[in-house]
C-alpha cells in the first residue's frame, strides 16, 4: 500500500509546485489551481477564528516544550478547512507530513507503513477517518497513546506478538461525521474542534484574496455576491469564483462586475441563497414525492437514486444551518421558508394556519 503524501518544510519543490509557471503561460489545471488558493501558511486562514487561536496555542505550547503537538479532531461540514488546517499545521511545526484516507484503511497492515514511517514530531493526518475499520481503530489506540504497536508475526501456531516502540507524532484526523466517531477514538484526541460555515464577510474577503492569486480583475460588490452564493463554505466560494472567470473571459472582456458574477452563477442554476439545482432537487423531492415530509432521509436518498450520506454529509448541512430543513424524530421535512423559497404555497401543505 503507499503512502499518499509525503513531504516536508525544506521540500522546496512541491512548496513552489503550486507557483504560477510563467515561463509556459499556460493555463493551470484544476488540481493546480487548488493548490495555488489553498492557503499554505495558518496566517492566511480566513475566519474560524476561535478553533485558529486555540490550534496556535497548541502550536506555540508544544514548540516551546519541545513536545510533539497532541492529536486533533476536526469535524465539520466538506470544504470548510479541515485539510487546509491539518496541511498548514505541519509548517507551522516545522515538520513533515503524511496523509492517509480512512476509507484505504481496511486493515491494520494498510497503517503500519505510515506509523512505521512517522518521524519524531510529525503529523499523520487521516481524512475521513470515520471510515476507518474497526480493526484499524483498535490497532491505532496504543499508538496514539503510548507510540507503540502490536505486531503479529507468522501465521497460526507459529504466530507471535512483538511490540514495536514509534517515534513521537501527532495524529489529525478529519470527519464530516463526529457521531460515527466511537467514543473510545474520540477520547483520545488531546483536541477536538468543530468548523462552521463562514460568514459572507469572511468568504468575501476569501474571494478577493483569491481572484489577486489568479490575477483576475473583481469589483468588490462582485465578489460579495459570489461570498453570499456559496453556501458558508470556501470551497464553493473558490468554485464559483472560477466559474465566473471563465464566464467574465467568454462573454464579458474578463472583467468581474456585479452583472456579470450575478448572469454566470444563474447560468449555473445557483441562485440567491447560493443552493443549486441538487440542493433544490432534493427539497422539491421532500415536497412533491413526500408532501414536504417528515420523511426519513434513507427514503428520499432512494427516490432520487442516490447514496444517503451524500446528502447527510454534503447536501443537508447548509440547509439546515439556513432553516429550510428542519430534522424532526419522524425525520425530515422542509420549512415554511423553504417552500417559499422553491415557489411552494405554504398553504398547500400540512402547515399549522393561523386562524385570525
Ligand atoms: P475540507 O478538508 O474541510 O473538506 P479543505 O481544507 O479542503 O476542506 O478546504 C477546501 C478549500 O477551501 C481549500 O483548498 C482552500 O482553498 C479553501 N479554504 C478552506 N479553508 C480556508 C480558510 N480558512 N481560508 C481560506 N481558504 C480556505
Amino acid at each position: 500500500m503507499t503512502r499518499e503524501v509525503i513531504y516536508g518544510p525544506d521540500d522546496s519543490d512541491r512548496y513552489n509546485r503550486d507557483e504560477p509557471d510563467r515561463s509556459l503561460d499556460r493555463r493551470r489545471t484544476t488540481t493546480e489551481e487548488d493548490l495555488l488558493l489553498r492557503p499554505k501558511r495558518m496566517s492566511e486562514m480566513v475566519g474560524q477564528r476561535e478553533v485558529y487561536e486555540r490550534v496556535l496555542i497548541a502550536i506555540d505550547a508544544a514548540k516551546k516544550r519541545g513536545e510533539p503537538l497532541g492529536h486533533i479532531l476536526f469535524d465539520g461540514p466538506p470544504g470548510l478547512g479541515k485539510t487546509t488546517f491539518a496541511t498548514c499545521i505541519p509548517r507551522e511545526l516545522g515538520t513533515t507530513l503524511q496523509i492517509a484516507n480512512g476509507a484505504t484503511l481496511k486493515a491494520p497492515k494498510d497503517i503500519v507503513p505510515y506509523l512505521t514511517n512517522a518521524e519524531e514530531g510529525s503529523v499523520l493526518f487521516i481524512d475521513e477517518i470515520h471510515r476507518m475499520q474497526k480493526a484499524v481503530e483498535e490497532f491505532i489506540y496504543p499508538a496514539m497513546e503510548d507510540f507503540r504497536i502490536d505486531l503479529t508475526l507468522g501465521e497460526g501456531a507459529n504466530a507471535r506478538t512483538m511490540n514495536m516502540p514509534l517515534k513521537q507524532f501527532t495524529l489529525i484526523g478529519a470527519t464530516t461525521r463526529t457521531g460515527l466517531i466511537s467514543a473510545p477514538l474520540r477520547d483520545r484526541f488531546q483536541m477536538r474542534e468543530h468548523l462552521d460555515f463562514y460568514t459572507p464577510e469572511e468568504l468575501s474577503v476569501i474571494v478577493l484574496m483569491n481572484a489577486e492569486k489568479l490575477q483576475m480583475p473583481i469589483d468588490d460588490v462582485a465578489a460579495m455576491e459570489i461570498a453570499l452564493r456559496s453556501r458558508g463554505t470556501p470551497r464553493l466560494a473558490n468554485n464559483r469564483l472560477r466559474w465566473v472567470r471563465d464566464f467574465a473571459d467568454a462573454r464579458a472582456d474578463g472583467k468581474i462586475t456585479p452583472k456579470v458574477a450575478l448572469r454566470a452563477m444563474d447560468m449555473q442554476g445557483i441562485d440567491s441563497l447560493g443552493l443549486d439545482p441538487f440542493d433544490r432537487k432534493f427539497l422539491e423531492t421532500i415536497c412533491r414525492v413526500f408532501s414536504g415530509g417528515p420523511v426519513g432521509v434513507e427514503a428520499v436518498a432512494h427516490t432520487m437514486n442516490i447514496a444517503p450520506d451524500t446528502l447527510i454529509d454534503e447536501v443537508e448541512p447548509f440547509l439546515l444551518r439556513s432553516e429550510l430543513l428542519i430534522r424532526t424524530p419522524r425525520g425530515r421535512k422542509v420549512t415554511e421558508k423553504g417552500l417559499e423559497h422553491l415557489g411552494f404555497n405554504p398553504a398547500d401543505f400540512d402547515f399549522p394556519q393561523t386562524l385570525f
